[in-house]
């Protein structure tokens, strides 16, 4: 209970920063970031260089570099694990078992590690039968959320509660809504959100599946996301173009005092965030349409969150599709957590300053 006091000094949205580490064939290339210490209660800036300091990887700052910090109320950087991640994110996947909402978002531009953090690498679909989800070291956030739940609630039943988790999983393309987990061999339906008379939001003809157990769990994602990156032979990798809406939906009841809890938790995957470039594929009318979007729902998100941070009366839900959907989940007594997902290169300086700006308007 310590974590909702946290919360409510600080109020309900948190933002963490998540710098991955150069990969293999990335490994002496400059970078951006420089962490003065790895200590984890310091762990809240992240500071950029100078564009002439031309840090490296594991050896730190160049002498006489010129630094600007950025501050979040969490910041991992190329040594934190999974495991390290999704220890401070498990008090918030718990209050969803307590009956709250809660939503949590990757953002950052393609290739900054989105997807890493929230459902891991390839082996988090392919490695998961045997062992326990969390025994794979590279298992994002999707996957220990769901192991964090079921054993929340197996401890729960021990006090009379019985619980129901429902899975579902959507993604938003061109302000689209496309069922991830329609039946086999079915064309993926186009579905839409509709607000009721008690101003919920309802996404309609969306496929919900009861889920048995964690693996059962990773069971479904795999499946959605094999649907998901089928779409990628079209046009290269149309998944870093359309925001990923995994949702757990959790009902829990009391038979001796007839009490009853909802709760749910939605983890999010948002587009890349990364601008067009002017030149070359922006002359494309597919891709420039797919960028207007992109760039329209991420502002919204953006507006969305510092409305509800700043109190605002008016929150601009109306905007986009994934603000629409959303706004049941965001604000009131709801959880919002964002994890802004960086580059360390120094050539991707520019979206990763834009990343980081994004992250100051949330915060
Ligand atoms: P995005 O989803 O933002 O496009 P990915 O999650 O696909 O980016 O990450 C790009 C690449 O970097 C992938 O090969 C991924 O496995 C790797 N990667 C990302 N973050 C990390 C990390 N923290 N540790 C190790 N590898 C990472
Ligand atoms: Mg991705």
């Amino acid at each position: 209970k310590l974590h909702n006091q946290v919360m409510e000094l600080k109020g309900n949205i948190r933002v963490f920063c998540r710098v991955r580490p150069p990969l293999p064939s990335e490994r002496g290339e400059a970078e951006v970031f420089v962490f003065p210490d790895y200590d984890k209660e310091k762990r809240k800036v992240v500071l950029v260089a100078d564009s002439r300091a031309h840090t490296s990887y594991m050896t730190g700052e160049a002498p006489g570099a010129k630094k600007w910090p950025f501050e979040f109320d969490q910041v991992f950087d190329w040594r934190a694990t999974q495991e390290e991640m999704f220890d401070e994110v498990a008090a918030l996947v718990q209050s969803a078992v307590d009956g709250y909402n809660v939503s949590i978002f990757a953002y950052g531009q393609t290739g900054s590690g989105k997807t890493y953090t929230m459902q891991g690498d390839e082996t988090a679909l392919t490695n998961f039968s045997a062992s326990r989800l969390v025994d794979n070291a590279n298992m994002g956030i999707v996957g220990r959320t769901m192991t964090h739940i079921f054993a929340t609630c197996a401890t729960q039943a021990a006090h009379g509660w019985t619980y129901q988790v429902n899975f579902e999983m959507y993604e938003i393309y061109n302000e689209n809504i496309r069922d991830l987990m329609a039946a086999p061999g079915q064309p993926v339906k186009d579905i839409s959100a509709l607000l009721d008379a008690d101003g919920n939001v309802h996404v309609t003809n969306l496929t919900v599946v009861p889920v048995e157990d964690e693996r059962h769990a990773m069971q479904l994602l795999k499946q959605a996301t094999t649907r998901r990156s089928m779409k990628k032979t079209q046009r290269n990798d149309v998944s870093s173009r359309s925001h990923c809406i995994t949702t757990l939906r959790l009902h829990g009841s009391h038979a001796a005092s007839g009490s009853v809890r909802t709760g749910a938790v939605y983890l999010i995957d948002l587009a890349g965030s990364e601008r067009l470039k002017s030149s070359g594929s922006g002359n494309d009318p597919v891709m420039l349409k797919e960028a207007q979007n992109i760039n329209k729902s991420l502002a919204a998100l953006g507006n969305v969150i510092s409305a509800i941070a700043s109190k605002k009366t008016h929150v601009p839900f109306r905007d986009t599709k994934l603000t629409y959907v959303l706004q049941n989940t965001l604000g009131k007594d709801s959880k919002t957590l964002m994890i802004c997902t960086l580059s360390p290169l120094e050539e991707h300086r520019e979206e990763s300053l834009n990343t980081l700006r994004f992250a100051k308007k949330v915060n």
